[in-house]
């Protein structure tokens, strides 16, 4: 758990960081986002009033509008929470939450990779694949804020179990748990993702086409979005993406060849800008939408 203040223009004057293992349960957790708000009015010498609300980026899908949290895949416990309501009650402050990848992209958007572009997918490669769509300027969330999952476009039509209940979709292919099982078969039993990006920097043959696998499977996903919406740029952000030059390349070279050919030569293919701090900064920027 990540949390930062900022000021009105999105500036992070403040931060702190929590592992959520460190909180037992549901309870345990909802009381550590309270204490930790309640430390930055502490250490900050705020005044409650001058707080304009608390911005919530959470791991799963999000009724942003009502403020529940369906579940959250990777922390159990988490079902059909009201937790803008709990928060509310428990600081006096207005509260908003929603998805982490959205927020992300809402932070790229505005400041980040994205800000002279209209049409972006934004999306982060971690242990889950997630994403936001930026379309004509504005979050685009479909009927029930859960639009963007490009991680679970399926990308065959038999293939591994996905943890979204089907099978085959882009997040078995390209998320951490997957392609750090695939690295070590490769590169022995304690390799980590970093030292396999290192590898492709210095050109080990390998390595390189370890990650060169990799942006293929990516680039083929991204090649029906592309064609679908016309994008003018995507924005690729988490660990993984920090693999660098060869994963873009790869990517790049198979949009290009894949994708139709007005669509392919119109999307740039960007590095997130904001890192870690791309949700925290789109939380910020969701209180400030809500409160016009
Ligand atoms: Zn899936």
């Amino acid at each position: 758990m990540k949390c930062a203040l900022l000021d009105y223009n999105l500036k992070i004057k403040a931060r702190s960081s929590f592992s959520t293992k460190s909180f037992n349960n549901k309870q345990g957790l909802i009381s550590g986002i309270v204490d930790s708000i309640n430390d930055f009015i502490v250490s900050q010498e705020l005044i409650k009033g001058s707080i304009l609300g608390v911005g919530v980026g959470l791991p799963g899908p999000v009724d942003s509008i009502k403020g529940i949290v369906h579940f959250l895949p990777n922390i159990p416990g988490w079902k059909e929470v009201d937790l803008k309501r709990i928060l509310e009650q428990k600081t006096n402050l207005s509260v908003f939450i929603d998805n982490d990848a959205k927020l992300m992209a809402l932070a790229e958007h505005k400041v980040g990779s994205a800000k002279n572009y209209s049409n972006v997918l934004c999306l982060t490669l971690g242990t889950g694949v997630g994403g936001g769509l930026i379309i004509n300027n504005s979050l685009y969330r479909g009927e029930d804020n859960a639009a963007g999952e490009v991680g679970h476009l399926p990308i065959n039509e038999h293939g591994p179990i996905c943890g979204c209940g089907s099978k085959a979709c882009l997040e078995v292919y390209v998320g951490n748990n997957r392609i750090i099982k695939h690295a070590r078969k490769i590169f022995g039993s304690k390799v980590t993702l970093e030292e396999v990006s290192k590898l492709a920097q210095n050109n080990n043959s390998k390595a390189v086409k370890f990650w060169d696998e990799v942006g293929s499977k990516l680039g083929l996903a991204l090649s029906g979005v592309v064609n679908l919406l016309n994008l003018d740029a995507i924005v690729i952000g988490g660990g993984v993406s920090s693999a660098g030059k060869e994963l873009f390349k790869s990517v790049k070279k198979t949009i290009f060849s894949r994708a139709m050919s007005v669509q392919a030569k119109r999307v740039k293919i960007l590095k997130a800008k904001l890192g870690n701090d791309a949700g925290m900064i789109g939380a910020g920027y969701l209180v400030k939408e809500r409160l016009g």
